[in-house]
């Protein structure tokens, strides 16, 4: 609710909408900047407040581009709601400005996007598929920014509620019943989004042994700590993205689910299949440190861990799904064995 009531706020300081506390907020943390593009985090606890939740607006924003000076082009929901740079994480990996201006883009002539490197020729299928739907904006007012949530359009703290207390229910969590894992895997996962997972923190609220504290970082060991921003969790999340591509890049997990887990057909079996892995890798190794005492030696322990769930579930894929499997499979080995080379062990 806390969240909700926030959100009216951000979405007052999107329209324009208030009086002297907007030309503070302006002139003080904004100074010409958008608010979604904007990461002063410093700043009164309000301000603060606002930038921590600020992105859950994305949910139910919708932007009618005009002139463009007020969206960004790969990161704001002006795309039937859809961003950017979910629709083509490769183009996304390599440009020069993520921050960049719909404006700034859209020249007389057409679009001007500049990228790190030259693309390459999936890169400019990709390019292709998106000037195709994207059109070049035209008119001169500006852009105009609406809720999706409501029949008005109008923002309002009760819709934004129920969408936020829907989450944990997530409408999409229905494929994971039908993914190529073993049952116990997927009632791990339904766990692990549920935010259900004994993990440290959670043990220690109910008295139980421990204290609550990852042995690796030092740092409270909640549930998100264990499967994404625990050291052991980014070496695997960075191995997998640099083994099967930007569209692995996972900035908040969230916003990552809610992406890659409703794609459909085969992308979609895979993709829970890769990511229950991954998952079930970072728990069992994370239950093997704290329960057993037994440390990894080294990071890419953990690789051969997930390579090893993953081969082992290889049976339960559908038959025509195996050859893309296989592909997966390579590339992780081929990956894998590059960074345990003896050279690079030590
Ligand atoms: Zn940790």
């Amino acid at each position: 609710m806390n969240v909700a009531l926030m959100l009216r706020w951000v979405w007052r300081i999107l329209q324009g909408d208030g009086g002297l506390w907007l030309q503070l907020i302006k002139a003080k943390y904004l100074r010409g900047r958008l608010l979604l593009a904007c990461s002063l985090t410093n700043g009164s606890q309000f301000w603060k407040s606002i930038q921590s939740i600020k992105h859950e607006i994305r949910f139910g924003l919708r932007i009618s581009v005009g002139d463009g000076s007020g969206t960004q082009f790969w990161l704001d929901p002006w795309l039937e709601g859809e961003l950017l740079r979910f629709r083509f994480p490769r183009l996304f990996a390599i440009c020069a400005n993520p921050a960049v201006l719909v404006s700034a883009a859209a020249l007389e002539d057409g679009w001007h996007v500049t990228f790190r490197r030259p693309l390459g020729p999936v890169e400019v299928l990709d390019w292709e598929l998106l000037l195709a739907v994207i059109p070049l904006p035209t008119s001169a007012v500006s852009d105009n920014i609406s809720w999706s949530l409501s029949p008005s359009g109008e923002f309002s703290v009760s819709s934004a509620y129920l969408a936020l207390c829907r989450m944990p229910v997530l409408p999409w969590l229905s494929p994971l019943w039908k993914a190529p894992l073993p049952l116990k895997i997927k009632i791990f996962v339904w766990q692990l989004l549920r935010d259900r997972l004994p993990s440290g923190t959670e043990v220690l609220k109910r008295h139980g042994p421990g204290n609550g504290i990852c042995p690796l970082c030092y740092l409270p060991e909640t549930g998100s700590h264990i499967l994404f921003s625990c050291v052991a969790a980014q070496a695997l999340w960075c191995f997998v993205r640099e083994s099967l591509g930007p569209e692995w890049e996972a900035s908040d997990l969230a916003d990552f689910l809610r992406v890659r887990a409703t794609q459909v057909g085969l992308k979609c079996r895979l993709f829970w299949l890769v990511f229950a892995a991954m998952m079930w890798t970072l728990w069992t190794t994370r239950n093997k440190m704290v329960i057993e005492k037994v440390f990894p030696r080294r990071a890419s322990d953990s690789f051969f861990k997930f390579l090893a769930f993953l081969q082992h579930w290889h049976p339960l894929v559908r038959t025509r799904d195996r050859g893309r499997l296989q592909h997966y499979l390579d590339a992780l080995r081929a990956a894998a064995q590059r960074v345990s080379s003896p050279l690079l062990a030590a």
